[in-house]
């Protein structure tokens, strides 16, 4: 096999990680972790030191979010993926709609549909790049369910509860992706949930979720009715274990180390408002290069629709991006690769929280460097 073009170390960036999740993770978030192994790991989450650690993250998400009264954080195990089996059991009384514009809308809304105590769940589809007109009422629905940054294909969505639905209503995001990294009134969802592995660079396995009061009330009015839950998927049983700093079963205490760091890091940098606002800028120059550079286009047609923190950028059939990929990989550039399932000529960019401006300008040179250099 022949060498890979070697780009310029001139032009390479300082950290060459721009994945959607896995991403890429502060030096200081390793130290963070380094410290705590002197004493923290390693100890029992049952006692002072891990739950005091949970009630910072607990305490700084909410300072983040700008909490509403009466909103909790609450946490369990299994990520964003598991919480959508906990709310098939502990959220939707008898029936969802969802916003599907995507593989990770889709994929929460097959969990409702299929779950055998509810009704087939009602689900407004949008081809991959664009997205539903938003939530349709209904009297037979009570939860509302989208993503707010549907990561497989850098498409947003705004969080506003839908207006003229039954109060009892429930509106659910999923911010795995866009929380951290973009701005939300929480007080418009009734659950905002995500994992901390994309603007939180931590590591993946726990899922997060602001919580209103009407949601708390589903919750323990579900968890006294007749319907069979998992202890492991019941969020009463989340709820309750939260309140102490706690988790039903045992947690990773690395990859809270690592969470508690970048929380402590966005609210000392400015908060979500500085978040979004950086995360726009990053962004900004991913999309004003692709529209400059004659190969490629930003995928997401409406520039309203198009993600702050997940680029995807289409190239025309000239382009070979997997050899592409290669070569960038091949010089520590990695995970600019599109969402698998999309299969599409595309490069998907992440421009979380934590990538710095400069690194993303060293990337697109390393692009063009490429294109020019490296794909004949
Ligand atoms: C990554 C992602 C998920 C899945 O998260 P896991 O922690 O792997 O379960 C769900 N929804 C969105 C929007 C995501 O970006």
């Amino acid at each position: 096999m022949s060498e890979l073009p070697v780009i310029p170390a001139s032009l390479l960036p300082a950290d060459g990680r721009f994945g959607a999740g896995p991403s890429r993770v502060r030096p200081e978030q390793v130290s963070a972790l380094v410290d705590a192994g002197h004493n923290l790991l390693g100890t029992s989450h049952r006692q002072a030191p891990v739950r005091n650690l949970v009630g910072e993250i607990r305490e700084g998400l909410s300072e983040f979010f700008g909490l509403p009264e009466g909103y909790e954080i609450i946490l369990g195990l299994g990520g964003a993926s598991t919480f959508w089996d906990s709310a098939a059991f502990s959220l939707v009384r008898r029936r969802a709609q969802h916003l599907s514009f995507g593989e990770f809308g889709s994929k929460f809304a097959q969990v409702t549909d299929r779950a055998p105590h509810l009704e087939p769940s009602d689900i407004l589809r949008a081809d991959p790049g664009s997205r539903p007109a938003g939530p349709a009422p209904r009297a037979d629905i009570d939860v509302y369910a989208w993503p707010q940054n549907e990561t497989s294909t850098g498409v947003i969505m705004d969080v506003t509860r839908p207006q003229g639905t039954d109060p009892d209503a429930l509106t659910i995001i999923d911010a795995t992706s866009a929380a951290g990294g973009m701005h939300v009134d929480i007080s418009e969802s009734d659950v905002y949930y995500f994992s901390p592995q994309k603007n939180f660079g931590s590591d993946g396995g726990v899922w997060f979720a602001a919580v209103s009061p009407a949601a708390l009330d589903r919750i323990s009015e579900l968890s006294r009715s007749d319907r069979w839950i998992p202890d492991v998927l019941s969020l009463a049983t989340a709820v309750e274990n939260s309140r102490k700093n706690q988790t039903y079963n045992t947690p990773a205490l690395a990859g809270l180390v690592m969470l508690g760091e970048q929380v402590r890091w966005l609210n000392a940098n400015g908060g979500m408002a500085w978040a979004a606002g950086h995360t726009a800028a990053t962004s900004s120059l991913v999309y004003d290069w692709a529209e400059r550079t004659p190969t490629a286009t930003p995928f997401v047609a409406d520039p309203q629709h198009r993600s702050p923190v997940v680029c995807t950028v289409d190239f025309d059939d000239s382009v070979d991006t997997a050899r592409l990929l290669s070569v960038l990989r091949a010089n520590g550039v990695v995970d600019v690769d599109p969402y698998r399932k999309l299969g599409r000529n595309q490069l998907r960019i992440a421009t979380f929280a934590s990538v710095p401006q400069s690194d993303v300008q060293a990337l697109l040179a390393c692009i063009d460097w490429a294109l020019a250099n490296a794909l004949s």
